[in-house]
């Protein structure tokens, strides 16, 4: 959904002086700070490039395990690894697709300790992160929310992102996301360390603050690469389609719920099962997943799958568990 409004606050971008680093991405992240109400908001790349962010800030290195969801996109584990860490895997709860608190506290109780757990916000319903921070405090975890599904999204009446129950939170700006830059991401996070560990990664680990330096700075030129780090930036031109995408979230989660109740009505007396929801969350219904009740019909899965497409429904399967992929199972993982 591209405005007329979006195009002219893109155009205005190109007309001005600044592509990149200028006053838009600020403007971007100063919007998703209202929409979260997260103390800092990071404008990146993309969303894979927020998790990486998010994982060096915390020190995730080699020694170390993060476990995630196998129900999500690749990138929610990929991640880790870029940091030279282990992943493991948290099995998934069956009503709502998202990882299972009692699989988590099982896994737990088994004596291994991830120093990070990536819980997915999986179609934009939260998991119970409540009892996801009563573990991480118990065992002593950092937890990253992958939000990539669910900004507009809301649990326990406060919105996705806010970081209540996280260390951090990102999101995913990708075409088929809840609102667009065309590629981007952010992350949230209410710790000024977090956020300015975020930011000098997202550029290289330069600064040009002079209270950063190891010395007093040389001049006006100057600058220091503190650590190693990317160039993980979003442009001036995403972050204008960005904060102009952003003022209808609300309409977009609105509209999402309406066709998600159509949806629900229409495929009531069908042998499949329509999305759970919780009591906590308000999902942003990022997608509508169902279940067939294969036992009960005759077409194959993939039978109405390619029906489904041939009358122009763009159904998809939501995911691939991420464990059974080969680069994955290369590390050891079955089924
Ligand atoms: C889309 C997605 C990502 C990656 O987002 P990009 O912005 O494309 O890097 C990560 N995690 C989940 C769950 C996603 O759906």
């Amino acid at each position: 959904d591209i405005t007329d409004e979006d195009i002219r606050s893109v155009v205005e971008v190109l007309r001005s002086d600044f592509l990149t680093q200028g006053p838009q991405v600020e403007k971007f992240e100063a919007a998703l700070r209202a929409t979260t109400g997260a103390g800092y908001a990071v404008a990146v790349a993309n969303a894979t490039a927020a998790l990486h962010l998010s994982c060096l800030a915390l020190g995730i290195g080699p020694g170390d395990e993060v476990w995630t969801s196998p129900n999500t996109f690749v990138a929610s584990a990929n991640c880790a690894r870029y940091c030279g860490a282990c992943v493991d895997f948290v099995d998934i709860d069956p009503r709502t697709y998202n990882l299972s608190v009692p699989a988590l506290e099982k896994k737990l109780k088994s004596g291994r300790i991830p120093k990070a757990l990536i819980p997915v916000h999986f179609a934009g319903q939260s998991c119970d992160m409540e009892s996801v921070a009563a573990l991480a405090k118990q065992y002593g975890f950092f937890v990253i929310e992958d939000a990539s599904h669910a900004v507009g999204g809301k649990y326990k009446g406060r919105p996705i992102g806010s970081c209540d129950y996280s260390d951090l939170a990102v999101f995913s700006f990708h075409p088929v996301k809840i609102v667009t830059t065309g590629e981007g991401g952010a992350v949230l996070c209410n710790d000024h360390k977090l956020a300015d560990r975020v930011a000098l990664l997202r550029s290289h680990g330069i600064t040009r603050d002079a209270d950063l330096m190891t010395e007093p700075s040389h001049g006006p030129w100057y600058y220091q690469q503190m650590e190693l780090g990317w160039n993980y930036r979003l442009t001036d031109i995403q972050a204008a389609l960005g904060a102009s995408q952003l003022r209808r979230l609300q309409a977009y989660i609105e509209r999402r719920h309406e066709l998600a109740e159509r949806y629900d009505r229409l495929l009531a007396d069908l042998p499949v099962s329509i999305p759970y929801r919780t009591r906590e969350a308000r999902s942003a219904f990022h997608l509508y997943a169902i279940r067939l009740e294969l036992k009960k019909i005759k077409p194959t899965h993939r039978q109405v799958f390619e029906s489904l497409r041939e009358n122009g429904i763009g159904v998809q399967l939501h995911y691939i568990p991420v464990h059974l992929q080969p680069d994955y199972k290369r590390l050891g993982f079955r089924s």
